[in-house]
């Protein structure tokens, strides 16, 4: 069935054993962060395979519901990134082995769920070192300080560690200064309550970049990592990490028209189906191909065809446009293309497209 992703689990597994040489050199543990491929079973199933993986991470509980019990089997645990959502607490603590947090009102509750299951909960609190995403302002000393006092008080919540999202929101380039001062509030922390943190996590897929380097803070031993994994991406520069593959996962989808027609629409421009003003360019009477992807599944910006001449001209919902003159192809035939992070997002999410694992 089209359209349909195609999962290369060999070049998976290869980019998988790139990233964890690259935490092992950094002398990081390794959270290999699913949401983007919303946990995709088999894509699962092979990181649970891979020895140095301690741990696997998603933003979505029901991700983690859906294989807490196989991490556990594999002797690793489940993280969830989002900080948790007051009305999801008892599910948290239910598949999650570790959540990153930014304040004491949902760690109280953490806490108290913990204590009627029976059980510990590993907390990393999240400091925010100038991305403006989530985690308590690294300025605010003196109520980290007061947090972690809090936290250690707590019978059923562990702090776990602490740790930093960078290029999310303000796209704030990890450096040594900023993942330094990380540090060293890891170490006040430590020398403040006598305790030794286990987790000092430095960021996700734009933080690896220092590992070659060897620009890394030496007391960051763990990195969560989505992105570098799945595209082989690095993200703080947007370069590709040698010895991995941006095509483990593409998508197939089948040519439904082809007629030759003019690339300029006739009468007068409106607003697309997305409130927007289209731009044309003339190529004059163009092949023009129908293929059965859309707006609804994916980002067609985010897509680059393969192993073609045809190039994409827009889409709307559920109809992708391309302009195939320099192609012969019938109708009927199918069209590859490599993803980015959003179109790739989109794909897995949506529950149209179907899944071929090569
Ligand atoms: C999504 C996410 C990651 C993984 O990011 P990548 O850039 O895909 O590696 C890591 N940490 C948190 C908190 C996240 O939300």
């Amino acid at each position: 069935m089209y359209p349909q992703l195609r999962i290369d689990l060999a070049k998976i597994n290869n980019n998988l054993d790139t990233v964890v040489s690259i935490a092992k050199q950094g002398g990081c543990s390794l959270m290999i962060v699913t949401k983007s491929f919303c946990a995709d079973q088999r894509i699962v199933a092979e990181i649970l395979k891979n020895d140095y993986v301690q741990f696997l991470a998603d933003s979505r509980i029901q991700n983690i519901a859906s294989y807490a019990d196989q991490v556990h089997m594999a002797g690793k645990e489940t993280v969830l990134l989002r900080l948790p959502m007051m009305s999801e607490i008892a599910d948290v603590v239910r598949y999650a082995d570790v959540s990153l947090n930014s304040g004491l009102d949902t760690i109280k509750l953490l806490d108290k769920e913990a204590a009627a299951q029976n059980k510990k909960h590993k907390v990393i609190l999240m400091i925010d070192m100038g991305d403006l995403r989530e985690g308590m302002f690294f300025k605010d000393e003196a109520a980290i300080m007061d947090v972690c006092g809090e936290i250690l008080k707590m019978d059923h919540v562990v702090l776990e560690g602490i740790g930093v999202n960078l290029s999310c929101y303000g796209a704030i380039i990890p450096k040594p200064e900023n993942l330094g001062g990380l540090c060293a509030i890891a170490e006040k922390i430590e020398k403040k309550f006598s305790i030794r943190l286990n987790i000092i996590s430095g960021g996700n897929s734009s933080s690896i970049y220092l590992i070659p380097k060897g620009e890394l803070p030496a007391r960051i031993n763990n990195v969560r990592l989505g992105e570098s994994f799945i595209l082989g991406n690095e993200t703080a520069y947007s370069n590709r990490i040698e010895g991995t593959y941006n095509d483990a996962v593409t998508l197939r989808a089948q040519i439904i028209e082809l007629k030759n027609k003019p690339s300029l629409p006739i009468g007068d421009v409106g607003v697309d189906a997305f409130g927007q003003v289209p731009v044309y360019e003339d190529r004059g009477n163009i092949d023009r191909a129908i293929l059965a992807v859309g707006k609804q599944d994916t980002n067609p910006d985010g897509m680059t065809p393969l192993n073609t001449k045809a190039d994409i001209l827009g889409a709307s919902s559920d109809h992708l446009i391309m302009d195939v003159t320099k192609e012969d192809y019938k109708l009927g035939d199918t069209v590859d293309f490599s993803l980015d992070y959003g179109a790739l997002l989109k794909l897995f999410t949506s529950q149209y497209i179907d899944r071929e694992y090569i």
